[in-house]
C-alpha cells in the first residue's frame, strides 16, 4: 500500500461503454454543434436553439434545458442519432475538438469494452451496431480507418464491437489515462473527496475463463485487497461505472461449485459429451440453450418463469433477432426432442456422478421434484451491479429497481437529472445507466458521458 495516495481530479471506475468515453471527454475531446439537415428537418427547434450557441456544448445550461424538457443524455442522443438509421457521417450534428483535459484516470479490472470481453463468441448486437459507437467515434468512421467495410446497421458480432472498444484509448490518445487489470476495492469519504484502494490483478490476464468457469476477473467474494499489490489514490469527482454484472448471481444451492458447473459459455466446444442442463431464462441463456442445440447438443432448458412469460420476450424478438427466430423454431417443433425447455423449475440441488463426468441435477415444480442427469451445468443467471465498493459514506446511495423489456435488470442510483451526479453523495456520478431513469442499452446512457463532464468541468471553473 502506497504512504501518500496519488492525488487525481478525476476516478472512473469501470472501463465498459460507460466509463470508456469519459475518459476521452475528460482527456479534452469536447463537442461542439454542428449542422446536419436531419436534425434540421426532424428537431428543427432543437437545431435553432443550439445553431445559436457558441463554443463547446459542455457549456450549455443543462438545468435550462430540463427545464424545457429536455434531459442532456436524450438531447445528445438525438444530436448523435437524428433518425435511429444511419446514412452518412454528416446526420451527426456533432463535432469533437480538442480542447484542454482534466486530469483523469480510468481504473479497470479487465480490458476497456466491459462485459463485451467475455460474451458468447458469435453473439450479435441486439441492435444496429452503430447504437453501441460513442459520439466522438462513429462505427462508420472507425470502419473507413481501418480499412474494414461492414453495414454499421446491421447487427454486429461480439469481437467488432471489442475492437472497436479496444482501440480508442489509442485512437484519442488517452492511454495513459487508463489502467487495466486494476480492480478497485474499496471507495471511501476523503478530505480531498475519495480515497480510492485499487490491487493491480495483472496476474488475472492470464487466467483461463474456462477452467475458472466464470469471467477472467475478481468477484468480490475474491478479496483480491488481501493478497495482490495495492495502491491508493485521491479524486475530487468519481465516476462509478462498473456496470451491472460485478457481482456474479448464484443459485444458492448445495453443488452449485462443483467443477462441471459454470457460468462461462463461450461457445460450444467448451462443453464435451453431449448433456447440457442450461438454467436461466433472459438473453444469455436463451442464446447458449439455441446454440448448444444447434451443436448437437442435448439441452435442459430449465427456468423459474412460465413458458408465457418466456414466449413474450421470444415473440417480441422472433421478427427482429435471428437466434429468436431459431429459438421459437425449437421450441415449436414436436420433433426436436433434444430440447427440454422446464418452466416455472428450480433446482434445489446439484450432485457429482460417482463415476467422474457430470452429474445429477435435482429440479422441483410446484407439484414434483425429479432429477435429470448432465456432462454440464451452465448457469445463465446474470449478475448485480456491486455497489458495495461504497464505504463509510454518511449517506448510502438511493437505489431503485430498473427492469427493460429486453429481461435486463439492474439497481440504479438517484440523481440530479441535469447533471447524473448522485443526490446522497456530492461529486459522485454514478456511470452510464447506473443512473436513475436512463434505459439500459448504450444508445440510451451514452448522453450522460457529456453532461457529467460539463458538471466536472464547470465545478473546476468555479474553483479557479
Ligand atoms: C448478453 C448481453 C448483451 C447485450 N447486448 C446489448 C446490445 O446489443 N446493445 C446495447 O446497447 N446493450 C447491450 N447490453 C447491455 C450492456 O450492459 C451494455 O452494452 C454495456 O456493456 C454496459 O456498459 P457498462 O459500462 O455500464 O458496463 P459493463 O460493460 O459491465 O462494464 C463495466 C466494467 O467495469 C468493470 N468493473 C466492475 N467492477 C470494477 C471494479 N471494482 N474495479 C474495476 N473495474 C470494475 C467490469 O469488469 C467491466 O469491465 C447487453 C448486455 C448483455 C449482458
Amino acid at each position: 500500500m502506497s504512504p501518500t495516495p496519488e492525488h487525481r481530479t478525476v476516478i472512473v471506475v469501470g472501463g465498459g461503454p460507460a466509463g470508456l468515453p469519459m475518459a476521452a471527454v475528460l482527456g479534452g475531446w469536447h463537442p461542439y454543434y454542428r449542422d446536419s439537415a436531419m436534425l434540421r428537418q426532424r428537431y428543427p427547434q432543437l437545431a435553432q436553439m443550439l445553431a445559436q450557441h457558441e463554443g463547446s456544448l459542455l457549456t450549455l445550461d443543462f438545468t435550462d434545458l430540463l427545464r424545457a424538457g429536455i434531459p442532456p443524455a436524450d438531447m445528445f442522443r438525438l444530436l448523435h442519432h437524428p433518425r435511429q438509421m444511419f446514412q452518412g457521417l454528416e446526420q451527426i450534428a456533432l463535432e469533437f475538438r480538442r480542447n484542454a483535459a482534466i486530469d483523469c484516470l480510468l481504473l479497470t479490472q479487465e480490458e476497456v469494452g466491459g462485459l463485451w470481453n467475455n460474451v458468447p463468441e458469435k453473439l450479435l448486437t441486439l441492435s444496429p451496431g452503430q447504437w453501441m459507437e460513442f459520439a466522438f467515434h462513429p462505427l462508420a468512421q472507425y470502419a473507413r480507418e481501418t480499412g474494414q467495410t461492414f453495414d454499421v446497421n446491421e447487427l454486429l458480432i461480439k469481437q467488432r464491437i471489442v475492437d472497436y472498444y479496444h482501440q480508442i484509448p489509442r485512437r484519442f490518445e488517452v492511454e495513459q489515462n487508463v489502467h487495466t487489470w486494476e480492480r478497485v476495492t474499496r471507495v471511501e469519504p476523503h478530505p480531498e473527496g475519495f480515497l480510492v484502494t485499487a490491487a493491480d490483478v495483472s496476474a488475472w490476464r492470464d487466467k483461463d475463463p474456462v477452467a475458472l468457469r466464470r469471467p477472467a476477473f475478481p468477484q468480490p467474494a475474491d478479496v483480491v485487497e488481501q493478497s495482490h499489490p495495492t495502491r491508493q489514490y485521491t479524486c475530487r469527482y468519481l465516476v462509478y461505472a462498473v456496470g451491472q454484472r460485478g457481482e456474479l448471481r448464484s443459485l444458492g444451492v448445495p453443488g452449485e461449485n462443483l467443477p462441471f458447473v459454470t457460468q462461462y459459455y463461450e461457445k460450444p466446444a467448451h462443453f464435451p459429451g453431449e448433456r447440457v442442463l442450461v438454467v436461466g431464462g433472459g438473453r444469455s441463456a436463451d442464446w447458449a440453450a439455441t446454440e448448444l442445440y444447434d451443436a448437437g447438443k442435448q439441452v435442459h432448458y430449465v427456468m423459474r418463469q412460465s413458458s408465457a412469460r418466456h414466449w413474450e420476450l421470444i415473440s417480441e424478438s422472433r421478427d427482429g433477432l435471428p437466434y429468436y427466430r431459431r429459438i421459437a423454431e425449437i421450441l415449436e417443433d414436436p420433433e426436436a426432442q433434444r430440447m427440454q425447455a422446464r418452466y416455472g423449475t428450480t433446482i434445489t440441488k446439484i450432485a457429482a456422478s460417482p463415476g467422474g463426468q457430470g452429474g445429477r441435477v435435482t429440479l422441483a415444480t410446484a407439484e414434483q421434484t425429479d432429477t435429470v442427469e448432465v456432462d454440464h451445468v451452465l448457469k445463465e443467471i446474470g449478475g448485480w451491479a456491486d455497489y458495495s465498493l461504497l464505504q463509510g459514506f454518511a449517506q448510502p446511495l438511493q437505489l431503485v429497481e430498473k427492469r427493460d423489456s429486453y429481461r435486463f435488470q439492474v439497481n440504479q442510483a438517484k440523481v440530479h437529472p441535469h447533471s447524473y451526479e448522485s443526490v446522497d453523495i456530492p461529486n459522485l456520478y454514478p456511470g452510464g445507466y447506473l443512473a436513475e431513469g436512463l434505459g439500459l442499452v448504450v444508445i440510451a446512457m451514452h448522453g450522460t458521458t457529456y453532461a457529467i463532464a460539463a458538471d466536472i468541468q464547470r465545478k473546476e471553473a468555479g474553483r479557479r
